[in-house]
């Protein structure tokens, strides 16, 4: 299975060609419309074609190429890394100084931007204006440079030309630059030549392009202008792509069409009700009652249907997932009879369970933790020993246990 079978059938050939059948094949065409034999233009444009699909189709790594890729592989499409590159010198490269240009125009390249939008840009959507330079034909001459242009006969236009250097036993064959043109691949007088673009065909050009980022677009995703790359004579010019680049909010993280985002609240509210208000993507707040005994566990979550991202096409808008740190009251935040009321109120206490029989150590306290303290005991070059400037409350570091 090929890409592509069009330079087969230039020749006339099956795609499982042997090399033979290939120079055959060649050979045939070249006696038929060599233009010794054929004076004809059609037969001389044939020629060159069955000429340009002989000389990949006889070199097996370039063979290889076309039939996983096609032109395209041809063209480093299939390769990576080598975009942009013009089939035609790869084409010209088989004919030398007299050889002709690749039939067809040639595709430039994608020139691709990131647009970084912030979640609420993303969430109502937005119009961005964004500059753009690019390389457009010149319009005072319509990209040919000038008047009465000719093409160049010692390139046949191509502007390049190949010399012939035997090094040692070998014939290498390198591309450099038409010196008749200097590389324009046409010839003019110089009263002819463009004044504006002084022959180069192409000027720049400043253009204000409205990407229009709709509600709900998701990082990735790309808003494209077709045909608004670069302008070269005898290419068609590729596209301009704005790649969506989702930046980092405080307080929402997003999940596809779904927001999410830590919410605290206070024990009171979490037990006895109250209300929660916090700010929302769409640029509103978000107030919401807690109910009395609906109780917020710490580390809940709770959905709000419809306060997510818009759903693009299909409309609507996911949904916000709170998550809930509760928070409770500093130390000794009231008196013990105070808090002995509690056991009227507050479900009664666990029965703690210890199995029969089992030795107890109930010596105990629960210090606060301090992450430079009491971690990596074993890395600590001074062991369990601590500094006599512990100045810790209650005076005992950790929780230790008596040593038995
Ligand atoms: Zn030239
Ligand atoms: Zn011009």
């Amino acid at each position: 299975m090929v890409a592509d079978t069009k330079l087969y059938d230039v020749l006339g050939v099956s795609p499982d060609a042997t090399e033979q059948q290939l120079k055959k094949a060649y050979r045939l065409g070249a006696l038929k419309f060599h233009p010794d034999k054929n004076p004809s233009p059609e037969a001389a444009e044939k020629f060159k074609e069955m000429t340009a699909a002989y000389e990949i189709l006889s070199d097996s790594e370039k063979r290889d190429l076309y039939d996983q890729y096609g032109e395209q592989g041809l063209n480093g499409g299939g390769m990576g890394g080598m975009g942009g590159m013009d089939p035609s010198d790869i084409f010209s490269q088989f004919f030398g100084g007299g050889g002709a240009r690749q039939q067809g125009p040639v595709r430039g390249r994608d020139i691709k931007h990131s647009l970084a939008c912030s979640l609420e840009e993303l969430y109502k959507g937005k119009v961005a204006k964004l500059a753009l330079n690019k390389t457009i034909l010149c319009k005072d001459c319509d990209g040919k440079g000038g008047k009465n242009v000719q093409k160049c006969s010692g390139c046949n236009g191509t502007g390049t030309k190949f010399v012939t250097r035997q090094m040692g036993p070998m014939i290498q064959r390198f591309q450099t630059q038409c010196d008749k043109c200097n590389g324009q691949g046409d010839i003019m007088k110089e009263s002819d030549r463009c004044k504006n673009c002084k022959g180069k065909k192409v000027a720049n050009e400043r253009k204000i392009l409205e990407v229009n980022v709709y509600p709900g677009m998701k990082e990735g995703q790309k808003v494209v202008f077709e045909g608004e790359g670069d302008q070269q004579p005898d290419v068609i010019p590729g596209d301009v792509v704005f790649i969506i680049e989702e930046k980092p909010n405080d307080l929402y993280t997003r999940k596809g069409d779904d927001l999410y985002i830590n919410q605290k609240v206070d024990l009171l509210t979490a037990l006895a009700g109250g209300e929660i208000a916090f700010y929302h993507v769409s640029g509103e707040w978000i107030k919401i009652e807690i109910l009395a005994g609906e109780v917020i566990a710490p580390g809940s979550t709770k959905v709000i249907s419809g306060k997510g991202m818009p759903i693009p096409k299909h409309g609507g808008f996911g949904n916000l997932l709170v998550k809930f740190e509760v928070e409770f009251p500093p130390k000794n935040f009231t008196t013990e009879e105070k808090l002995k009321e509690l056991e009227t109120i507050l479900p009664a206490r666990h029965v703690v369970k210890i199995p029969k029989g089992v030795s107890v150590d109930d010596s105990c306290t629960l210090d606060d933790f301090d992450p430079s303290r009491h971690t990596s005991r074993s890395s600590n070059a001074r062991g369990g020993y601590y500094d006599e400037d512990d100045d810790e409350e209650g005076g005992q570091p950790g929780v230790q246990c008596a040593q038995q």
